[in-house]
């Protein structure tokens, strides 16, 4: 599929296509069907040793190429979650096992990485990635953040703080999991905003009320539903629910996107 010209509907800006392969195979078909772009970020399941995190991120890679075989357009990120962090993991080794994946046409860059709690190894592994980032935007590639859901507020400045010290193109990083309390200060600082639209993080109303007041960032916002262990049709929904202005939901949905990736 690689040679046809493709033309996306809607993009899914950060999803767990491994996860969700697995658990609601056929939520890949209604992806296919709604011509949605997907853009797995690697979260490994039941990680406890470095050997688990090698074997779970060239999985994910496989899966990724798997999936396009069935006609899902779709990419993905590499990277090493605050949750998938195991004991034997020494952050030294991460440009070794993360630099070769860079090069692979599939991915997109580093994610999702960041913080959950900001305590023990965290901000060393988040470090030894963020380093990367020159590497990174050098293959016009991306980095992906995660922020928690617990204690948000306080992690995610305590996160945007840790990332002051990198010299990031902030144009190319998105932090994600983004609400309506925090999205003013990540947009202000210049990154872009990922909305999850799902039970639990997002509901539509909270990204409406999102977009209205962060309208002069508009084009730093990218929706999606970070669906793998349940899938979330919201976004899918979206386009059918009249909810925001056609050409806003053009360009939280699909065009900021494809701009962020670079597609
Ligand atoms: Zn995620």
């Amino acid at each position: 599929m690689d040679d046809v010209p493709y033309k996306p509907a809607i993009c899914d800006s950060h999803m767990h296509l491994d996860i969700l392969e697995q658990r609601h195979p056929a939520a890949i078909k209604r992806l296919v069907a709604a011509r949605c772009l997907c853009i797995s970020w690697a979260w490994g399941q039941q990680i406890s040793n470095r050997d688990d995190l090698v074997a779970y991120l060239d999985w994910q890679a496989e899966k990724v190429r798997e999936l396009r075989q069935k006609g899902l357009f779709c990419f993905y990120l590499t990277g090493v979650h605050p949750r998938n962090i195991c004991p034997d993991l020494d952050p030294k080794i991460l440009p070794q096992i993360l630099l070769p994946r860079l090069d692979d046409p599939l991915c997109l860059g580093l994610g999702e990485i960041g913080l959950e709690t900001g305590l023990g190894s965290e901000k060393n592994v988040l470090a030894s990635q963020l380093d990367l980032a020159r590497e990174v935007f050098n293959r016009n590639k991306v980095i992906g953040i995660h922020t928690p859901r617990m204690n948000k507020e306080a992690v995610a400045r305590t996160l945007l703080d840790f990332l002051d010290r990198y010299v990031l193109d902030r144009k190319r990083v998105v932090i994600d999991h983004v609400t309506t309390r925090i999205a003013g200060e990540v947009l202000n600082r210049g990154y872009f905003a990922g909305v999850s639209l799902c039970p639990g993080k997002t509901s539509p109303i909270e990204l409406l009320t999102l977009c209205r007041d962060q309208w002069e960032s508009l084009g730093r916002i990218l929706v999606n539903t970070d669906c793998g262990n349940e899938f979330f049709d919201d976004l899918l929904r979206l386009p059918a629910s009249d909810l925001l202005p056609p050409q806003t939901l053009g360009r939280v949905s699909l065009g900021n996107a494809l701009t962020f990736y670079g597609i």
